[in-house]
């Protein structure tokens, strides 16, 4: 079944429209792909579904003529495209809720810079030879984060990454370095970065259960650390997980780690891709901070702060880059980074960002993420739909639609049985009761037929989350 749908769909497509492949909107392939997606039904063998082929649906490179110049027609050829490709990405973006990008974005005052090549390569902290770059504005950024984290400036050492992937990268191997030995201990709820960096280290990686809320099981950390009592331990703890937004309790992980014998024996990193900088503006949330022995903090820049560019920021201790580091005399730097070359834009932009919103900005929206959340599990839990939302979390997780149409529409994250929609600062009220109406309607369809009620997603959120004919009160 992987696959299946996209793979009806190009068939369908291709005898039909042939001709038009270059040209596919959005709104048109939803048509096409609403036919498709009626096999689909949900809770039966829910395999993974793969999004649809690009190669069809592609903008081909046509080699100019000889008498382009002269007509100007490549030129209003490629206008057209763009244009028609600006407006589908005003609709994309009308209709986004699933994944967690703050779409809201004012940088207007920064297009006159969209002419250089801005180029951070190697160190923030130690000047290249390349001199096109933004180092004023990135160490600017992490005096910022440093602040927010409390890790004094002559302690701290990071960078502006390409993403929250490449923090995580980052973070586990500065904790590989410091103990080389070390395993590697995730919930089993961590993003795939986590994994992915156990795989490229060749790290022995013990995945440990979560509990129904997605937070780690403190418990089950407790007896996996003294199964492996001889080495070291690296934790890479969530602040925020990517499908529940559960937040781990990095007091009790602490503590749990210092009982069980590992005092000065572990390094922990904490993934805050999601939640790295809303969580310290949510009321009574526990405290991220470089005052507890933690290695390392990062978190996606194009997430909650919002930036048109994946980017992500990473800070650690002074005191583990010394030791990692190598010098490069071709930069005249120190390589202390996954990437090399890096985006330069990306500093600008956040600083612009943390500059007009500040403290005070940030809190803001995250007060009305956290209210629009609330409004959007309670109107789901009123239309009857079972749905779950985290304290400190702004992730609401309901039932997947059984409509995959549907969940390409509103560009939905799914696992399984369940969905989410991430509130970020752009997903307005006036938004939410869009996707609501369309969702109320879309499940008086889909649900018709009595005999095949929604499925039961107890598993997933709990029984007293769960609404369907079994959990229903
Ligand atoms: C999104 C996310 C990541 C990865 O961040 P990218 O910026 O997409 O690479 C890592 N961890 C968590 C918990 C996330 O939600």
């Amino acid at each position: 079944m992987v696959g299946s749908m996209g793979n009806s769909f190009m068939d369908s497509r291709e005898e039909e429209e042939e001709e038009k492949t270059e040209l596919l909107w959005p709104e048109e392939l939803e048509l096409a792909n609403g036919k498709a997606s009626e096999s689909n039904g949900a809770g039966e063998d829910r395999a993974i579904v793969l999004g649809r082929n690009m190669h069809t649906v592609s903008f081909a490179i046509k080699e100019p003529e000889s008498d382009d110049e002269l007509t100007g027609e490549r030129e209003g050829y490629m206008a057209s495209v763009l244009a028609k490709y600006r407006k589908s990405l005003v609709e994309r973006t009308k209709h986004h809720l699933g994944y967690p990008y703050n779409l809201d974005l004012d940088y207007g005052a920064l297009s006159q810079l969209q002419h250089f090549s801005i180029n951070n390569l190697g160190d923030p902290f130690i000047e290249s030879n390349y001199g096109v770059h933004s180092r004023q504005f990135e160490v600017g950024v992490l005096d910022w984060f440093a602040r927010l984290w409390e890790l004094e400036k002559h302690e701290y050492w990071g960078y502006i990454t390409n993403c929250g992937t490449e923090g995580n990268l980052h973070g586990i191997l500065v904790g590989r370095e410091s103990f080389p030995d070390g395993i590697l201990y995730a919930s089993r709820e961590s993003h795939y970065s986590v994994f992915k960096a156990a795989r490229m280290y060749r790290m022995h990686c013990v995945k440990v259960d979560t509990l129904t809320s997605g937070e780690i099981d403190c418990m089950d950390f407790r007896a996996k650390l003294l199964d492996h009592k001889d080495k070291p331990a690296i934790l890479n703890v969530n602040i925020g997980t990517t499908v529940k937004g559960a937040v781990d309790d990095l007091d009790v992980l602490i503590q749990t780690l210092e009982e069980s014998g590992f005092k000065d024996r572990f390094y922990i990193h904490c993934d805050g891709a999601l939640f790295g900088l809303m969580l310290p503006f949510v009321t009574r949330a526990p405290k991220v901070t470089f005052k507890k022995p933690i290695g390392s903090v990062s978190v996606s820049g194009h997430k909650f702060v919002g930036c048109p560019m994946p980017c992500g920021v990473q800070i650690t201790r002074l005191k583990h880059i010394n030791a990692l580091a190598s010098n490069v005399e071709y930069l005249a730097s120190r390589d202390a980074t996954i990437m090399g070359s890096r985006n330069g834009h990306a500093p600008l932009f956040l600083w612009y960002t943390l500059n007009r919103k500040g403290y005070r900005g940030f809190r803001k929206e995250v007060q009305k993420c956290l209210r629009n959340a609330h409004y959007l599990r309670d109107r789901l839990m009123a239309a009857g739909v079972g749905a779950m939302l985290n304290p400190l979390s702004s992730t609401v997780v309901f039932e997947r639609p059984k409509d995959e149409g549907f969940v390409r529409r509103w560009q939905l994250a799914c696992e399984g049985n369940i969905a989410h929609v991430v509130v970020m600062p752009s997903v307005t009220i006036e938004k939410l009761d869009d996707f609501l109406d369309e969702l109320v309607a879309g499940r008086s369809a889909w649900y018709r037929d009595r005999s095949r009620p929604s499925p039961c997603i107890a598993a997933e959120i709990g029984q007293e989350n769960c609404h369907c004919s079994m959990h229903k009160k």
